[in-house]
């Protein structure tokens, strides 16, 4: 069975400079790709920043740090990829998008190789067969942030080979991570239950049940979630969250899953969330305000 040494990551975003982080900590040669310095350059900054904070509460030396840094080489060429093992592809939840950055890499990407989608809700079955090797494609869904959460869901797409599978979670292995298997449906298993939470959550402060604070210290109090719904939305990025909701809906036609039409004007607003400073909540200052 082949090995894996060499990893690429489409995306340096929140998901796949999380990648990077634990592939390189675990000892793999990583290439991390976006469109770019400027997305590569903040990327590698966070990964910095979370080696650093690691090393600081004793978990990791600075032989280590330095280490794990070396081993990520941050890129904007396709053909920097063409000899990579596998490559984890972790860009915008969009299908054209992912569609389009298949197209690139197939040709420059060696023939033996793996190719893993971290997306969270869209077709294994479909993606794959997008590239030019359906057999060695798989789901490969980590979850945020990935240096600390424990679990990788391991998607098989319709032509999926077994061998590509039992590599993956080999891989997933060395990682130290847990892996689980699901099925092809939307959105798998953690966020097939995830988001409609959020979704209702959402809902729920768009009927005027709850504000903000009460909607989400109602579950942190009331359910012992350790996040508040709203707080847990803006954190994933709420564009993701209607990508989701979006996939839920189209993907097993019922009404259930529509989208929240406040979680769509948040969306058409810029107000991502965390990563564009305003959301649910405002993140301009020292501590989260909320916005209603
Ligand atoms: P993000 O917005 O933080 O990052 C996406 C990155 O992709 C950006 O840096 C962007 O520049 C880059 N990108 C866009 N088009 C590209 C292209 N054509 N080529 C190369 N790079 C490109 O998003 P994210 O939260 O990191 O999500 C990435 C993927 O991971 C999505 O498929 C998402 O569904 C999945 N995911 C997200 C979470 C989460 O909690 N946010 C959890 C699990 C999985």
């Amino acid at each position: 069975m082949a090995e894996i040494r060499k990893i690429g990551i489409i995306g340096a975003g929140q998901m796949g400079n999380g990648i990077a982080h634990v592939c390189a900590a675990s000892g793999f040669d990583v290439v991390m790709l976006d469109l770019s310095e400027d997305a590569l350059k903040k990327g590698m900054g966070v990964i910095d920043k979370n080696l650093t904070r690691q090393m600081s509460k004793g978990k990791l030396s600075e032989e280590d740090r330095a280490g794990t840094l070396s081993r990520i080489k941050p890129t904007t060429a396709y053909p920097d990829l063409g000899d990579c093992d596998l490559v984890i592809e972790a860009a915008t939840e969009d299908e054209q998008v992912k569609r389009k950055i298949f197209a690139q890499l197939c040709p420059v990407l060696k023939a033996d190789a793996y190719i893993a989608s971290n997306t969270s809700s869209i077709s294994i079955t479909r993606l794959g067969a997008a590239t030019d090797r359906p057999g060695k494609f798989m789901g490969m869904h980590f979850m945020n942030p990935v240096p600390v959460m424990q679990l990788v869901e391991l998607i098989r797409g319709i032509a999926t080979a077994e061998e590509t599978f039992s590599l993956v979670r080999d891989m997933v292995l060395k990682l130290k991570k847990q892996p689980v298997s699901a099925e092809d449906f939307p959105a798998f298993i953690v966020n097939r239950i995830l988001l409609p939470m959020i979704n209702e959550a959402v809902y729920t402060l768009y009927e005027g049940v709850g504000s903000v604070e009460s909607i989400d210290t109602a579950m942190k109090l009331g359910a012992n979630h350790p996040m508040g719904p709203l707080e847990l939305g803006d954190f994933i990025g709420l564009d993701t969250c209607l990508s989701i909701m979006q996939v839920l809906y189209d993907g097993l036609a019922d009404s259930k899953y529509r989208p929240c039409p406040l979680l769509v004007k948040y969306v058409e607003a810029g107000w991502l969330g965390r990563k564009t400073g305003r959301g649910f909540y405002d993140y301009s200052g020292e501590k989260p305000v909320p916005t209603r």
